[in-house]
């Protein structure tokens, strides 16, 4: 008699229990964080596999780090004719080179010629001579697009492009949408510096810290949000120091070293795949040209953090309360 009480509790509980769950797994080389609220623990689960394996996809499909990747084989042959890149690819590539020609060239997919002379972990990066050769092989116009086909062809010899600078946000955007086809309302996906946020955290919004780029695991400003995009670019993600300089991953493309000036850049706005290439490229740009650049686009706002670690706001960004006084009750 008892038992079967507890057995039906159980029962009735698997089938009910809503809940907060999640994971975070590394991965393109950064980490991925799902979070959602499911009515279902089982579906649940289920969602946040279901968006593992679409970055997993994504990063097989453009990865410069695997050979097998359909971005390595272009990068093997564009030079010698067009080849192939399949709709999803060829669509993220146009949309790269739409954004180089938002930034006059600030966001460039082909900096990875001397992007690829850069290891942080190894604390290498190109001399002088290697930069001044492979500055030749920078300019997104070496990369020649046909659409009948949806083929990339690369000019010359010794262009090349990366998709680190825009590839997280669509990862993040495409789980994003597995997420709402499988009817959560409720999520965040996050990939290092890139957040797709869907819905609100039931009845209030997300609240998502923007990293104080010297102190780590400190906040710099929080920022309320529902259902946007936000990405943040730091000199301080991959990096190492040396001789008084800061040698990091985002590269101004003119001058094939480390962008200086700027600490971080973070944009708020309805697509990850945007606020992510933005956040590259307002870093790239430095505060005055970066911010003149969002104020012409109405819906993606900005933070800029610069060198002496002061804060810079586009126009629509009421400066929100410092951490610490927390007004805003985030949690
Ligand atoms: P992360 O989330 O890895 O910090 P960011 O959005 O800050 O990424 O972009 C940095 C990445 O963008 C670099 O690791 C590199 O792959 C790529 N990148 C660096 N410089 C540029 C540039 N000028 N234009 C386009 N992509 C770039
Ligand atoms: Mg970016």
């Amino acid at each position: 008699m008892m038992s079967l009480v507890v057995v039906a509790i159980f029962g009735f509980s698997s089938i009910a229990r809503a809940e907060w769950m999640g994971e975070t797994r590394p991965m393109m080389g950064t980490e991925i964080t799902v979070y959602l609220w499911h009515d279902d623990v089982v579906a649940g689960n289920a969602a946040v596999e279901a968006v593992f394996a679409e970055v997993a996809r994504i990063d097989d499909l453009m990865s410069t780090y695997k050979e097998e990747s359909l971005l390595s084989k272009i990068n093997r042959e564009a030079a010698d004719g067009p080849v192939p890149a399949g709709d999803e690819l060829y669509r993220l590539i146009l949309r790269s080179l739409d954004i180089s020609v938002l930034t006059l060239g600030a966001f460039d997919v082909t900096y990875d010629s001397v992007g690829q002379h850069y290891d942080f972990r190894e604390r290498q990066h190109p001399d002088a001579e290697t930069i001044q050769q492979e500055l030749d092989n920078i300019d997104y116009r070496f990369v020649i697009t046909h659409t009948d086909t949806q083929s990339i062809e690369f000019a010359q010899e010794g262009v090349r492009i990366n998709l680190g600078g825009i590839a997280k946000g669509y990862a993040v955007e495409q789980g994003v949408d597995i997420l709402r086809q499988r009817g959560v309302h409720n999520a965040i996906v996050t990939a290092g510096g890139d957040s797709r946020l869907l819905g609100d955290r039931r009845g209030k919004p997300w609240v998502v810290g923007v990293r104080d780029p010297r102190k780590d695991g400190e906040v710099a400003v929080r920022i309320p949000l529902e259902n946007d995009a936000i990405s943040t670019s730091g000199d301080y993600e991959r990096f190492f120091d040396e001789d008084g300089i800061r040698y990091h991953h985002i590269i101004r493309p003119e001058t094939g070293l480390p962008a200086g000036g700027v600490h971080s850049a973070t944009i708020v706005g309805p697509d990850a795949v945007i606020t992510d290439a933005l956040s590259t490229s307002v870093f790239v740009m430095g505060v005055d040209q970066g911010l003149r650049l969002i104020a012409t686009l109405p819906d993606y706002e900005g933070i800029v953090i610069d060198a002496s670690g002061r804060m810079y706001y586009s126009d629509g960004l009421r400066p929100p309360e410092q951490p610490g006084t927390d007004s805003e009750a985030p949690d």
